[in-house]
């Protein structure tokens, strides 16, 4: 990114936290609500990690192994689900603005009836594949309340993607510009666009080549050019991830590339994938920016990404 402003020296992770390990059995109980995680940084910035509830989903979302085209046809009648994954929308208070990444989750989504306009296959799925465990408290409206935030107040909400557990808050956001790539609008994968509220018109974004960094598109949110909708397609075929260069600590707020920092450390692609090789090419381009940059790499249902924010602690470097 040739016009990367260094705000200020040192990121320290340093601000009030609490955190609670997600470490749950979803053949068993949900956790309750985990509470905001909040660092703040040098240059009048803050980063909040808010969870709007939990999902859960079975191995063949979580992993694709060696199933080559029977991959799509696991996800359909894979019945065994992993441990409960947070659901994380990030906010930053930035100089110019509040940006909110993503929206979580609403309570509506574990009423039996909240799936029937979207048809058969979709229903299926996303009865079956899914379990959702969503507190009215917990949704990003009432969360942002805690922190003093009204949606009035926000400059504008990122989507790294159309995915329903991305987009179900942005009922909470009437007004407030929605971005999103342009080319995740034109080619979107597995949406659900029957549940979008009826005031959802995203400003769309065209993303560009950059020549000197390891993203091969990206735009920038901010004019101080420190933070980026850069391009990270595979999970879906528009997917973005959004970047925050601090001057020292790099953060990279990741959507779906991966479940967890585990999974790209390992090469592990996600089954849920609208292209393994573009995710695995994600993968890595991340790690190849890791290697140039300290990168605190934050995926949405990463249960361990809120204490790794609070740490400041960067993905290992692995090529
Ligand atoms: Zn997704």
């Amino acid at each position: 990114m040739n016009r990367r402003t260094f705000l200020t020296q040192t990121a320290t992770a340093a601000a009030g936290l609490t955190l609670l390990p997600m470490v749950a059995n979803a053949q068993t109980t949900a956790m309750t609500s985990q509470p905001i995680t909040t660092v703040s940084l040098p240059g009048n910035l803050k980063i909040h990690a808010i969870s709007t509830g939990q999902v859960a989903v079975t191995d063949a979302f979580l992993h694709a192994g060696n199933l080559g085209f029977l991959r799509k046809a696991n996800i359909l009648f894979n019945r065994h689900f992993a441990d409960w994954m947070p659901i994380h929308v990030w906010v930053i208070e930035h100089p110019e603005g509040i940006f909110v990444i993503d929206t979580g989750e609403n309570a509506a989504i574990t009423n039996a009836d909240y799936f029937n306009s979207v048809g058969m296959l979709n229903e299926y799925v996303n009865t079956h594949a899914f379990r959702f465990e969503v507190a009215r408290e917990e949704e990003i409206d009432r969360q942002l309340a805690q922190l003093g935030i009204r949606p009035s107040d926000v400059r504008a909400v990122v989507l790294t993607h159309l995915h329903i557990d991305h987009t179900d808050g942005l009922r909470h956001f009437p007004k407030t510009p929605v971005l999103l790539n342009r080319y995740e609008a034109e080619r979107p994968y597995n949406d659900l666009p029957q549940l979008y509220p009826a005031t959802f018109a995203p400003t769309l974004i065209d993303l560009k080549p950059v020549q000197t960094e390891s993203f091969a598109k990206a735009h920038p949110l901010t004019t101080a050019g420190d933070l980026w909708l850069v391009e990270t397609p595979g999970h879906s075929h528009g997917h973005c991830s959004v970047l925050l260069q601090t001057g020292q600590q790099h953060y990279l707020f990741a959507g779906d590339v991966s479940y967890t920092q585990q999974q790209l450390l390992t090469n592990d692609l996600p089954g849920a994938n609208a292209s393994l090789k573009q995710s695995q090419q994600t993968y890595l381009t991340i790690r190849d920016y890791a290697a140039k940059h300290p990168l605190v790499y934050l995926p949405s249902h990463d249960g361990d990404a809120a204490r790794r924010l609070a740490m400041g602690e960067t993905l290992p470097v692995v090529l």
